[in-house]
């Protein structure tokens, strides 16, 4: 681990979203960058925080009602809790999550993350998003997956950051290529719909820093799902998406994410 080249002097979107969620695995110049980012875009942290409460909404819905036991987690991020993992094994110990992401400090905290319970299995790859061939080729994928079984594949707060639409699409069949009939694809993105002002000029500041991203308008986001069934209540803003009061009290103009997520037959 000591060999990993963390890049500290350079701002890297993982390392700003763990400053902006209160963490502490980031650098002067994540936490310069968020503070530049963040006076253009200043609901940012409550959006990601939104996001965050999502992805655990929407991971216990696939573990409780759909009843799936296996998770790969692309984009995985900082650990914070709840994990991916805590969630869905707090359901079914049993559950297997293989978490993938490309930035060296996710691969440095790794360890936490495979802190699963002992009748499931976690597995941590180090792989990048753009080369999704390499992750279902990769021993990890094979060891983790029983692939006569459903999959949910996870792409929360990631796509953004992929900002070609046929690369996007592209990345999402190979993912799913391989899967059973009933796996899941679940996914959050970034969207400027319910703040056009703050999050083009928010997104611009990313950009503006090196770090190449997108916002995408609903139909864009709804056309990631084709070919796929897509679960109530479709694509929405990441608080309306099967919400709790938490997520309730958060204002629609304070949430930039969409989130949805669909059924492979
Ligand atoms: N899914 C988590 C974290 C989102 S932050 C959550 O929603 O809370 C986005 C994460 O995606 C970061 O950890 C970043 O390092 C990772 N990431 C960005 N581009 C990537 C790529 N091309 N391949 C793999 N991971 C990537």
């Amino acid at each position: 681990m000591t060999s990993v080249e963390l890049n500290t002097g350079v701002p890297h979107s993982a390392r700003i979203y763990d400053y902006l969620l209160g963490g502490k695995d980031n650098f002067a110049a994540d936490r310069e960058a968020a503070a530049g980012i963040t006076v253009d875009w200043p609901n940012l942290a409550i959006s990601m925080r939104a996001n965050r409460n999502y992805m655990a909404r929407q991971a216990r819905f696939i573990a409780a009602d759909l009843g799936i036991r296996q998770f790969l987690d692309i984009g995985a991020g900082l650990p914070t809790a709840p994990n991916l993992h805590e969630v869905v094994q707090s359901v079914a110990p049993q559950s297997r999550v293989m978490y993938v992401d490309n930035d060296p400090i996710v691969l440095v905290h790794a360890r936490a993350l495979l802190t699963g319970s002992p009748l499931g299995r976690t597995a941590y790859l180090d792989a990048d998003l753009h080369d999704p061939d390499a992750i279902v080729a990769s021993p990890q994928f094979r060891e983790t997956f029983d692939l006569s079984q459903p999959v949910a594949v996870s792409l929360i707060a990631i796509l953004q950051f992929i900002v070609d639409e046929t690369k996007a699409r592209r990345i999402i069949e190979r993912l799913m290529a391989p899967l059973a009939a009933g796996s899941v694809l679940a996914l959050s993105t970034v969207t400027a719909d319910s703040a056009p002002d703050e999050v083009n000029k928010g997104v611009a500041a990313y950009v503006a820093r090196g770090i190449d991203e997108k916002a995408r308008d609903l139909r864009t986001v709804e056309a990631l799902f084709d070919g796929f069934e897509l679960i109530e209540p479709g694509v929405v803003l990441v608080n309306h998406w099967r919400p709790d009061a938490a997520a309730a009290a958060v204002p629609d103009e304070h949430v930039h994410m969409y989130g949805g997520v669909a059924r492979k037959q």
